[in-house]
């Protein structure tokens, strides 16, 4: 296929996973909200009566609202971006700001989906490949809404985090299917879990819960998955670190951050591991070729 065609079809569909991506965060916010009030500990009652609508509706219907006038948006308000830009950032009927996260993460995936394609380091010849390519962008999906979601409320849901385990299990069960040296392959699966996951259990059991959550150590063991190579695994840990760096430091020196400000891990792990599946192999050509 003529390679404009697919840049164009990867755009447009990272746009619109993009938007069901927007939709899924608040709808989950909703449930979560719901199961907290029913718990008797809501952490956000004023948002939960504004989400209360969608706690009802199934996430494969779409019946997306204006969060501040339960407007029923039609399909001309969820055109993703288009929408956005034409209304100004507002509500169609009572024009309040909508908010920076839609556009954001509409444009965020489908920018995924293109450097995806456009840097992916294995050949794209066999069912096995060019499955394991789709497995990796359909994980994209559920990675951006874990990314916002642990960015604005510091919580990786369950149900989310497990979708992406189970996508990472099956792109890690195709390796080895595939792979001619089944053992060496499953070893350095292993040793990626061991990486992206086994560090932070680590990390958790000895702080008990208060260095880090138990959602990234779930969160890291779908990622480890997905990578499924333990150099990968090792480059994803350490971009995560680096550019978690990069931000906190200055911000301390600063003082706009304080020492002990709470930092979602998740969204730089996430980052990192992108960094690690589509620029690690040349990272470690350059590292092996320079000494
Ligand atoms: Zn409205």
């Amino acid at each position: 296929m003529d390679n404009t065609v697919i840049y164009i079809v990867l755009a447009l569909l990272g746009l619109c996973m993009g938007s069901f991506a927007g939709a899924s965060v608040w709808r989950i916010r909703a449930r979560q909200l719901a199961q907290e009030n029913a718990d008797g500990e809501c952490s956000d009652k004023h948002e939960y009566k504004k989400l209360h609508d969608l706690v009802s509706v199934k996430i494969t219907k779409d019946h997306s609202r204006c969060l501040n006038c339960s407007y029923q948006l039609r399909w001309y308000d969820l055109l993703p971006v288009v929408s956005w830009v034409t209304l100004g950032g507002k509500c169609r009927k009572c024009r309040k700001p909508i908010g920076w996260m839609e556009p954001v993460i509409e444009v965020g995936v489908a920018s995924f989906f293109l450097l995806s394609y456009i840097y992916w380091p294995y050949s794209l010849e066999n069912f096995f490949e060019i499955s394991r390519f789709c497995l990796w962008l359909a994980a994209g999906v559920g990675l951006a809404i874990l990314f916002v979601y642990d960015k604005k409320w510091f919580i990786l849901p369950n149900s989310v985090n497990f979708t992406v385990m189970g996508i990472g299990a099956v792109s890690s069960l195709m390796l080895i299917l595939s792979s001619q040296d089944k053992l060496g392959a499953l070893f350095s699966i292993i040793g990626s879990i061991l990486i992206l996951s086994g560090i932070y259990l680590v990390l958790y059991l000895i702080s008990h819960g208060k260095w880090i959550g138990f959602g990234d150590i779930k969160l890291g063991l779908g990622l480890a998955l997905l990578l499924a190579d333990w150099r990968l695994a090792f480059i994803a840990l350490f971009s995560a670190n680096f550019i978690g760096c990069l931000i906190v430091l200055p911000a301390l020196i600063t003082r706009k951050m304080k020492r002990d400000s709470h930092i979602p891990f998740g969204p730089l792990l996430i980052v990192g591991t992108a960094i690690a599946c589509l620029l690690g192999n040349y990272l470690l050509y350059f590292y092996f070729f320079s000494i």
